[in-house]
């Protein structure tokens, strides 16, 4: 990750005004923020872009903070989690910090305690950082330059790693073929369309991605471009 680039804080928090204003204050500390107010929209966020830090609330309707927790560490979901709760008991801290929080903040809180935590939850995170992109049961591991899916390895050229790598960093976004000729294939000038050479690429690539898998990962979005998720799009 670019340092230079803007953190991206996911808020899960169903009252509106604590959201709004936990958004306004992170936004004026030049975070980029996200919102979700439901266990579910917040757990298919996390599951499809990459954040720096979650900011969770426990109370949630329909599935609790806690389940989200547990769920997203089960997948192996390292991003540094900062609970909020207006229950102040040993207890429940024990129970958060059991399931996979990285800190905890009760509400009501100063905003400056907020902050100072969430700076040094991401400086830990940052630290910490595995050199891995991954999506659904699809892993890549940048430094042994190996990609599983699984338990099974997938053997990539140099070509399709690079395609795949490229697809993981924009995860649930569509890339289009002129994204790809600049970014992977670093072909400015166009005088050679690479059109071609780069849905022959993606045919692989998804052939040993994707072959014989229940959930397909890599799809093409018509007359626009790829993209990588769990599920159609
Ligand atoms: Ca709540």
């Amino acid at each position: 990750m670019n340092a230079a680039q803007p953190m991206r804080v996911l808020v899960v928090e169903d009252e509106q005004k604590v959201a709004n204003a936990l958004r306004e204050g992170l936004q004026g500390e030049q975070y980029t923020v996200v919102v979700e107010r439901t266990g579910e929209s917040a757990f298919f966020r996390i599951n499809t872009e990459p954040f720096d830090l979650i900011l969770l609330d426990l109370g949630l309707p329909g599935r609790d903070g806690l389940q989200i927790l547990r769920a997203m560490r089960e997948k192996g979901i390292r991003t540094p989690v900062l609970v909020l709760t207006a229950r102040d008991t040993l207890e429940d801290r024990v129970v958060g910090l059991d399931s996979g929080a990285d800190d905890y903040l009760v509400k009501p809180f100063a905003f400056a305690e907020l902050l100072a935590r969430a700076r040094a939850l991401v400086r830990r995170g940052r630290e910490s950082e595995v050199p891995r992109l991954g999506i659904a049961d699809l892993r890549m591991d940048l430094i042994a330059r190996k990609v599983t899916r699984g338990a099974q390895p997938v053997e990539l050229t140099v070509r399709e790693f690079e395609l795949l790598e490229f697809l993981l960093r924009h995860q649930g976004q569509v890339v289009s073929r002129e994204t790809l000729a600049r970014d992977v294939w670093k072909e400015t000038a166009r005088t050679t369309p690479l059109d071609n050479v780069i849905d022959v690429h993606i045919a692989r690539l998804r052939r040993k991605v994707d072959h014989e898998q229940p959930t397909r990962l890599i799809h093409t979005v018509r007359g626009v471009g790829f993209m990588i998720r769990e599920g159609e799009p």
